[in-house]
């Protein structure tokens, strides 16, 4: 029996997004806009006529999902100023170019913390439509900050319990896929304290409880101590960045780490480009820029990993100096140069990367079943995490929409 829209892409190697072993000589057999089986060559039975592409010596693997971007950004080095300068009108065109590069990048899904307007979730449902070419969105809309705290140009401001309650309700009803609240303060804005927590554990519990209420996810950006501690308590479910701030240093916090491990709770990295590319005198937008402590947090990072923390490989594109295209530049350093193994790094872009957004029972792994967001790389990154920079074919929901650095407008 013939089926029209079935086709199948054979390889080398299918690396599939959990985190079980590779399948050499491997085919997946695509149906519409899912995946209908992935298993050997030698024992997959191909129907007639069903044609079947030969990757040869590439890799085969699912579409990478950047859990933490701001998409209407630039991700030019001085990110936040020209995100504060641009109009409404211009930073939707930079969210359309952002679109464009994710799909030649090999990003199949985005997650965006934090816009102004509500203006990604256009963005999102223009994709969606197909009105223009991107990748899924998953979409916070403006971020839950204090007066005058981290990011309040993309916020809305909350400063009491009830506010924070109001201003869930309010994100909700305007179609927010998922909550972003400011848990401290940040480098980006000038006057916020990352060490210092901008809420009592009330407001955290009353976030938490609110967005789990009404089916929502929450993502909360914490940098210091205090802010982590209250965040995990409450159960928030990704924690971004999470670098345990304190007195002007790092102070690691074994009983924290357990309680995570414990609750099942998602680190999200969030890790832009001043970690891998970036040089101080790049860094004019971020004020009080603590590098120093970059490499203290290498340690911290590795003793997340050997403890068992699930860490989401995420580029928080957008600030400072950080572009759409840049998640594999990340995946390359937290390889070589902090050390964890490539296996666990593609894991957490894939199959842990979609458990935080919600959607691993739709993507992130090639598992019969799932949406059919699929890549296809020249090289081996589990043998050169480089490899992720080599897309020869993105594939989104069954249809092929980069194919060699050219995107593919239907
Ligand atoms: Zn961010």
């Amino acid at each position: 029996m013939t089926n029209a829209n079935q086709w199948a892409v054979k390889a080398d190697r299918i690396i599939d997004g959990t985190i079980g072993p590779v399948l050499n000589d491997g085919v997946v057999v695509v149906d519409g806009d899912r995946i209908a089986s992935v298993g050997p060559q030698s024992t997959t039975v191909l129907p007639r006529d069903v044609y079947a592409f030969d990757a040869g010596n590439r890799t085969i693997m699912p579409g990478m999902i950047d859990a933490h971007v701001h998409m209407l950004s630039t991700g030019g080095n001085s990110g936040g100023d020209e995100s504060r300068a641009m109009s409404d009108h211009q930073a939707i065109l930079q969210g359309a170019q952002n679109s464009l590069m994710a799909l030649k990048s090999g990003l199949t899904t985005v997650r965006d913390c934090g816009d102004r307007n509500f203006l990604s979730l256009t963005l999102r449902d223009s994709i969606a439509s197909g009105q223009i070419p991107g990748p899924r969105m998953l979409c916070s809309g403006p971020v839950i900050t204090s007066t005058a705290g981290q990011l309040w140009w993309n916020s809305i401001e909350c400063d009491t319990t009830d506010e924070l309650r109001h201003a869930v309700r309010t994100l909700v009803k305007n179609g927010v896929d998922f909550i972003k609240m400011m848990g401290s303060g940040g480098n980006a804005t000038p006057g916020s304290n990352p060490e210092a927590s901008q809420y009592d554990a009330e407001g955290y519990y009353a976030v938490a409880e609110d967005a789990h209420r009404m089916g929502k996810k929450v993502a909360v950006h914490v940098h210091g101590v205090e802010a982590i501690r209250m965040a995990v308590d409450a159960g928030m479910d990704t924690l971004e960045h999470v670098p345990f701030r304190a007195d002007g240093t790092i102070k690691y916090n074994d009983q924290i780490v357990q309680d995570i491990v414990d609750k099942g709770l998602i680190v999200s990295l969030a890790m832009p480009a001043t970690w891998y590319r970036l040089t101080e005198e790049d860094m004019r937008d971020t004020r009080a820029h603590p590098g120093h402590l970059w490499e203290t947090r290498y340690d911290s990072i590795r003793r997340m990993h050997a403890a068992g923390v699930k860490l989401v490989v995420s580029s928080d594109q957008g600030s400072t100096g950080t572009r759409i295209d840049e998640l594999p530049l990340l995946a390359a350093f937290l390889v070589n140069d902090v050390g964890l193994p490539a296996a666990d790094v593609i894991y957490g872009m894939t199959g842990l990367s979609a458990e935080a957004l919600g959607m691993e029972d739709q993507i992130g792994t090639l598992e019969p079943g799932k949406l059919a967001d699929i890549l296809i790389l020249d090289g081996d990154p589990l043998a050169d995490i480089g490899a992720l920079k080599n897309v020869q074919k993105g594939i989104l929901g069954g249809q092929t929409v980069a194919s060699e650095g050219a995107i593919n407008l239907h």
